[in-house]
Formats: C-alpha cells, structure tokens, sequence
C-alpha cells in the first residue's frame, strides 16, 4: 500500500468526533508536517499546516477534521445508555449497530439494541426516534456501566470501517470530511514534491467543529485573516435512490468535482476555478446554494469583512450514515482543481467586483 493511501485507512479508521479531533488531528499533522514549512493550531484544536508563513497575501485551502456523533445521555438503572446527537447523527440508522464509547480508560464496546420484528407486531410499526434508541454495554446496572468509564458527557461513534466498493469507490464512516483533509493533506504533497515555489502564503487548514456550525472554521478565519479561501466538503450524489433532483440538483459520484454558485462564493474566485478546470480538462459539474452553502465556505466569507472564498464538494452518497461513498476518480478531480488552481494563483490578486 502507498504512503498516502495508508494515511488515508489510519485517518478514516481513527475517530475523530465534533469537540474531540485531538487524535485525528495528530494523525493528520504529522502526515503533512514534511510537506509545510511550519504549524499553527488553536485552542479547539484546529490545525493548519503553513508554506511561506512570512508571505503577505495569505491563501487558505480548508476541510474540517470532525466527524459526527453521539453523547452518552442518560444511564438507566438497569445499564441502558440513552444519547443525543453531536452533529447531525442519523436515528434512523442506529438500530442494530456497533459502536465504540470512547473512555478515559479506552475504547469501549457497544451496541444499538432493537425489539425483535416478532413483538413489533401491529399495523402500526415503531420508528426509530431519539428517544427510543439506545445503546446495550453489556451491562445489568448502571453502577456497572459507569465501572467501565462511561459517563454522561462520554462520546459514541459507529465502529464501521473504511473499504472499498469494486475497487471504483471508498465507502465508510465519516468521509465527510475527513476525504477533505486527505485531499488537502495530497495537495500539501504534491506541492513539495514537484517543488512548486508558491509566491504567497499556503494555509492548509484542517478545522475542527464544523458538523455543529462551522465553529471551527469561525475561529480559524479570525486568526489567519486571509485574502482567498477554497474550501472542500462533500455534497449529496443525487443519483442514487429516493433523492429529489428538482430539489437537490443533479450531481453524480463519477462526475468530477462539484463547484458551487450561491451569494458566499465570491464570483471571480468561482469563475478562476472554472477557468482552471476548463484549461486543465478536468471534468465539474455544478451546484447552487440558496442563502448559505452550509459549509466552512460561509465561515470564511463572512470573516474579516470579508474572504473571497469558493468551494469545492466531493460528491458523496448516503451522507451521515456509516455507508458514506465516494468516487475515487472524484477524489483525484478535487486534489487536482485545488493544486492547479493553487499553482496559476499569483499573490496579491485582486478579487473585488468593483475597484
Ligand atoms: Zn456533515
């Protein structure tokens, strides 16, 4: 297995949770800390890997490092877990997996339990709701639980793994978005090693806290104040079953990169992305955002007065589920428009519409 691909396994496999990326973060550091010339990370634990820290024109490419969630809840007196969301974690997928409670003392092992389909008898079917899942530890009591570390405040996530699907496709656990931080983290690489010699500051940010509002992103933009953000996150594939073209666009995993239009990306940026694109025969499709985007895009545009700031989606089927699939020609499309976009980038560029 190649270098990057094992980083990629080792950085999927890894929980990363909302509020808790400490150990991907370290993951992802010291895989792109031969490529950047020096690091920044902040008090929530965002990290950004930095190319010429002393340039004036500063450029950000951004992913956020965390993956969602649950939080142990309630523990009932006969060792049921009840939780709540960290994110935007799915009920309606829980029944029946396994999870991981992550301890002081480690991982510990779990599962969403669910009444038989014999006793779910009736016209009337229960759904999985919030308030009716619940995680079994294997335990008779609470003080048994809690003798196994868990407590209130104790973080969950699905066990899944990543692999692969015909060998076209990887498919797993939160992709969105560590898949971002693997691109980024690849597109680091390939600057260092075909020893590009960018004429502005390179900001390599991979953020944390986005899955609960784009926190991360918010805190990360103040520090740095850069003049241009490109940011990746993942889009819905709207050709797989059940979904709504005429609502959700038409975006299909295999169809390259995903470019965005809506009111935070900044035309001229979107429009230079384009052009690179065009130039270099790499294959978008497109997408329109009404209000915001609902990525760190927003974050960083709305920072400092104002970031040009653009955004590049990874199509992905079945978002926050632990099937979440992507191309792996899309992922080469995104590293791709993100290095030569990057590479034609002169410093100083001026994106305002009206000077
Ligand atoms: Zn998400």
């Amino acid at each position: 297995m190649k270098k990057n691909e094992k980083f990629l396994y080792q950085y999927l496999n890894n929980a990363s949770p909302t509020g808790f990326e400490e150990s991907g973060q370290r993951i992802w550091l010291d895989y792109i800390r031969p490529f950047v010339d020096t690091y920044i990370s902040d008090t929530y634990g965002t990290v950004v890997g930095v190319i010429n820290p002393n340039a004036e024109y500063k450029v950000v490419i951004e992913a956020h490092a965390d993956e969602i969630s649950w939080f142990v809840n309630y523990i009932t007196d006969d060792g049921y877990i009840y939780v709540i969301r960290n994110g935007g974690s799915d009920h309606q997928i829980a029944p029946s997996m396994r999870v991981n409670v992550h301890t002081a003392k480690g991982v510990v092992k779990g599962v969403f339990g669910w009444p038989a389909i014999h006793v779910r008898h009736g016209e009337k079917e229960t759904n999985p709701t919030l308030q009716n899942i619940f995680v079994d530890v294997g335990c008779s009591y609470k003080e048994e639980v809690e003798k196994l570390g868990i407590h209130v405040g104790s973080v969950i996530t699905f066990e899944d793994e990543l692999m692969e699907l015909n060998k076209k496709y990887y498919t797993g656990r939160a992709l969105d978005n560590r898949m971002g931080g693997y691109m980024i983290a690849e597109v680091a690489r390939r600057l260092h090693e075909n020893k590009v010699k960018l004429p502005f500051g390179l900001y390599v940010v991979n953020s944390v806290q986005e899955e609960i509002g784009l926190r991360g992103a918010e805190m990360i933009a103040e520090r740095i104040k850069p003049d241009v953000a490109i940011i990746t996150d993942v889009t819905h594939d709207t050709g797989s079953p059940l979904y709504d073209k005429k609502k959700s666009g038409d975006i299909k995993c295999g169809n390259g990169p995903v470019v965005s239009y809506g009111p935070a990306v900044q035309n001229n940026v979107r429009d230079m992305i384009i052009k690179v694109a065009e130039k270099k025969k790499i294959d978008f499709q497109r997408l329109s955002a009404s209000r915001s985007t609902g990525t760190d895009t927003d974050a960083f545009a709305y920072s400092n007065a104002g970031v040009a700031s653009a955004l590049i989606s990874l199509p992905l089927k079945y978002m926050h589920t632990t099937v979440e699939t992507v191309n792996k020609e899309d992922v080469e499309g995104v590293i791709k428009l993100i290095y030569e976009t990057l590479v034609q980038l002169k410093a100083g560029h001026d994106f305002r519409y009206i000077k």
